[in-house]
């Protein structure tokens, strides 16, 4: 079948024959592809390897590299292995990620996030971007009424759901996000349908800063033009945003966060960045403010409630998708394009052609 493998860093095929998964065993459903988004993770492991195990093989799945990446899919259950209930063959699902082992004190609470062996499909076993991929039943969610790429959106907005949540956003909330790629802007519509009041989102200008106000902002302020940090101070009367949720994606917007924060209040860095950040600990403790960590989501809570706000039409994700693409330019027109156009926010692949013609005119 049609695959996108990642072999190592600034190695990723497109492969033409890759095996494709054999008969599911019981408890997994084969899954037909639709569609799969291209994630900044993704990027960052093909720039820089890190989240996708190249030597040491991942300890719950057993697998490293080559593996075929992708972990936000939607798709057509195509068979079912024993005792699978949930789904039936035909059923449009998309697919949660995130797989407990199961035997941890976390997976005992039900919280699979938290595993201790963490397992994300598409980034420690076989993923979405290729025909077919064999996953667990529990982890497909049924949907109706819209697209299928929509739907690949729900991963990175249940990223956002889990976000918010630990945040512990309320009606009434001031809010900012800092940044404007694809968490940045679940983020902005994640925080109305919780009953934000004001979202300011901090960005670098460009589509994503027009996207943002379509998302649901009501004001973007460009980071890159002088004077803007004093309008923020100016619009929040001084006192900061009651949440502020970092998604730039390194250590200098982390910090920026956690200042645009007001006294006493709540800041959720999402961003996956590696390093120390400096922070004042008398800052800390005299304006008693809070940092919030938060990865993952769980297949009955976030990401099962990002599908709902998709599905009722809560969270319009239409305006993120700047591009939809066959499997067999991922890399050239997708990836590559990624890293050198900021224009560009969320890009969906599908290996099934037919599903295209939809887009032709893009
Ligand atoms: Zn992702
Ligand atoms: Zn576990």
């Amino acid at each position: 079948m049609k695959a996108l493998v990642f072999y190592d860093v600034r190695d990723i095929r497109y492969e033409e024959n890759w095996p494709e998964p054999p008969q599911p065993s019981a408890g997994f459903v084969k899954i037909k592809i639709d569609w799969c988004g291209i994630c900044g993770s993704d990027i960052e492991d093909y720039l820089y390897g890190g989240v996708i195990p190249v030597h040491e093989p991942h300890p719950q799945s057993g697998c490293a590299a080559p593996i075929v990446i992708g972990h936000e899919f939607s798709g057509t259950v195509y068979e079912t292995g024993k005792g699978v209930r949930n789904v039936v063959a035909g059923d449009k699902v998309a697919v949660e990620c995130v797989v407990g082992c199961g035997k941890c004190y976390w997976c005992k609470l039900r919280d699979f996030g938290r595993c201790e062996q963490y397992l994300s499909i598409g980034q420690h076993c076989d993923g979405g971007f290729a025909e077919y991929v064999n996953v667990p039943a529990e982890n497909c969610i049924i949907y109706s009424g819209v697209g299928a790429d929509e739907i690949a959106v729900a991963e990175p907005l249940a990223v956002c759901v889990r976000a918010l949540k630990k945040g512990r956003i309320k009606i009434g909330d001031s809010v900012a996000v800092v940044g404007a790629g694809p968490i940045g802007l679940c983020s902005i519509a994640m925080a109305k349908v919780a009953g934000a009041s004001r979202v300011i989102c901090i960005a670098r200008g460009g589509h994503r800063a027009e996207v943002a106000a379509q998302m649901g902002a009501d004001l973007v302020l460009n980071s890159r033009e002088e004077g803007w940090e004093e309008q923020y101070w100016q619009e929040t009367g001084g006192l900061g945003s009651d949440l502020v949720v970092d998604t730039g994606g390194n250590i200098p917007a982390m910090q920026l966060a956690y200042r645009l924060t007001k006294r006493g209040e709540r800041c959720v860095f999402t961003s996956v960045a590696n390093g120390d950040i400096p922070i004042n600990a008398l800052s800390i403790i005299l304006d008693e403010k809070e940092i919030l960590g938060t990865v993952a989501h769980s297949y009955e809570r976030e990401f099962a409630w990002a599908m709902k706000y998709i599905c009722d039409g809560r969270v319009d994700v239409k305006p993120m998708i700047t591009s939809h693409l066959p499997l067999k330019d991922a890399l050239t027109q997708g990836i590559h394009r990624l890293i050198e156009d900021r224009n560009q926010i969320k890009v969906l692949v599908t290996p099934n052609e037919k599903l295209l013609e939809e887009f032709r005119n893009e």
